[in-house]
């Protein structure tokens, strides 16, 4: 069900509610005051024809009757009917003799003194009345027509007033729910114009102030990040074919070479070695593109795989040195390491390797001295390693984009690299649960400190 008739019914219930119990106790308290209006006119009536029929100066019937019937008093039909003590009757207005008075009725009058009943469309009062020490019993009765014709009306006139609000009401409820959710349909039909061609457009945010504009300040947000994820994710498509297609490119051009004319067997050997290192080149470059898309996978952490950190570490240093052997590696402990097992952490021994020695070589290659130092350490339930260098450090202005993939300072490109290193470091480092952050100062060197969370 929509919301706008959900609101509408709930409106319209909620008020057909009240509006019912509103009525039901009008028509219920009217219903009692008419009673108590009548019977108390009944009594009066009663004991006033008593009163003249039994006093002293009395009237007698006959002048009673007379009297009674041509000055009809106030209620409509009425009938007085009065009993001595022995039952009999001693003065009635009821010609017809239409009703039924039984010894039982008068017994039950005297037993209660008063009561009341109905018999033939007609209310009834019977009294018991006390007058010189002798008991009287009065029967006196009248037909409310004024009373019931009003009550009646007022029956009708609440059950039509209660179907003419509900009307007004489920039009008002109905138009406001549609005024309340207009925003919100506006913001369906906007969102549903985005597409992949157009993640650049934007919810109005209307007054700005409201829910509905919360909404759509917090869609925006979402489309930004959408926006530059795409756009990250397209740069890096475009990127990674760049790259694979440049050595691509020269090792084709160094076989087209080759081959426009015989040549001597040093020269092929030549153009093989070099062929080899653009090949070399290649792998590593795909080796770190599949790295860069493994690390978003999930279930790479297994959390019962221990690694000592200093271990790893020296593993790098000894796998760097062999492969360049003019590189240099320190690796030193800052002295308030607590103990050894300080340095346990469960990781994915394979990624963290890769994010090191990518820290290590970045540290020896961008510095004339190619040394790194790497410093262990903890602090507050971290473990911290820093790789320092006094190399060429990252100007300002690119340190902000360094874990971009792809992105290489101004500064170095007359260096072979990729700018894939870091943005895996930073991934790898992420699904560890730590971070990664960076101090440089160009031609001053670089500090890159790792917080990795003790598990
Ligand atoms: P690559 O080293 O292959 O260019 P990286 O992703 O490892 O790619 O590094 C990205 C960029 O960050 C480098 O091109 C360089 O500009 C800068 N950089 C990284 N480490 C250092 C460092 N230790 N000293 C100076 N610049 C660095």
């Amino acid at each position: 069900m929509q919301i706008r008739n959900k609101l509408t019914y709930q409106f319209v219930g909620i008020v057909a509610g009240v509006l019912l119990l509103a009525s039901m106790a009008i028509y219920v308290l009217f219903v009692q005051f008419r009673e108590r209006d009548f019977y108390l006119r009944l009594n009066e009536k009663a004991i006033r024809t008593a009163n003249l029929l039994l006093a002293d100066n009395n009237v007698d019937a006959a002048t009673l009757r007379l009297i009674d019937k041509n000055l009809r008093g106030a209620l409509p039909q009425e009938k007085v009917i009065i009993f001595n003590a022995s039952a009999e009757k001693i003065y009635s207005t009821d010609d017809d003799n239409n009703f039924k008075i039984t010894e039982t009725l008068l017994e039950q009058i005297r037993l209660k003194k008063e009561i009341r009943f109905r018999q033939n469309n007609f209310e009834w009062l019977g009294l018991l009345y006390k007058f010189n020490n002798k008991d009287y019993i009065i029967l006196a009765a009248a037909q409310d027509i004024y009373g019931l014709r009003k009550l009646n009306f007022l029956g009708i006139s609440l059950v039509a007033v209660f179907i003419i609000l509900i009307m007004v009401v489920y039009y008002f409820g109905w138009t406001f729910a549609g005024r309340a959710l207009k925003p919100i349909s506006k913001v369906v039909s906007e969102v549903e114009g985005i597409t992949i061609n157009n993640l650049n457009a934007r919810v109005d945010v209307g007054n700005g102030q409201d829910e509905i504009a919360q909404l759509a300040k917090t869609f925006n947000k979402m489309l930004e990040r959408i926006e530059a994820a795409f756009n990250a994710q397209r740069s890096f498509v475009g990127n990674a074919s760049h790259e694979l297609r440049n050595p691509l490119s020269i090792i084709r051009g160094q076989l087209e070479v080759a081959l426009l004319k015989d040549r001597k067997t040093d020269d092929y050997k030549k153009t093989l070695e070099s062929l080899l290192e653009d090949i070399n080149h290649l792998t590593i470059i795909s080796n770190r593109l599949l790295s860069l898309a493994q690390v978003s996978g999930v279930g790479l952490i297994d959390p019962k795989n221990e690694i000592r950190i200093d271990d790893l570490l020296l593993e790098v240093r000894s796998e760097l040195i062999t492969s360049i052997p003019e590189y240099t590696v320190n690796i030193s402990f800052e002295s308030e390491l607590e103990n050894e097992d300080s340095l346990l952490f469960y990781g994915n021994e394979r990624l963290l390797k890769i994010a090191f020695f990518n820290l290590v070589e970045n540290a020896c290659k961008y510095s004339p001295d190619h040394s790194c130092l790497v410093d262990i350490g903890e602090e507050e339930k971290n473990i911290i390693i820093r790789f320092s260098d006094k190399g060429v450090g990252i100007p300002v202005e690119d340190l902000k984009n360094i874990f971009e993939p792809f992105y290489r300072a101004k500064n170095v490109l007359d260096r072979k690299g990729h700018g894939i290193g870091l943005s895996l470091v930073e991934k790898i480092v992420r699904l560890h649960g730590g971070t990664i952050t960076v101090d440089s100062r160009e031609k001053r060197g670089s500090v890159f400190t790792v917080k990795l969370p003790v598990r």
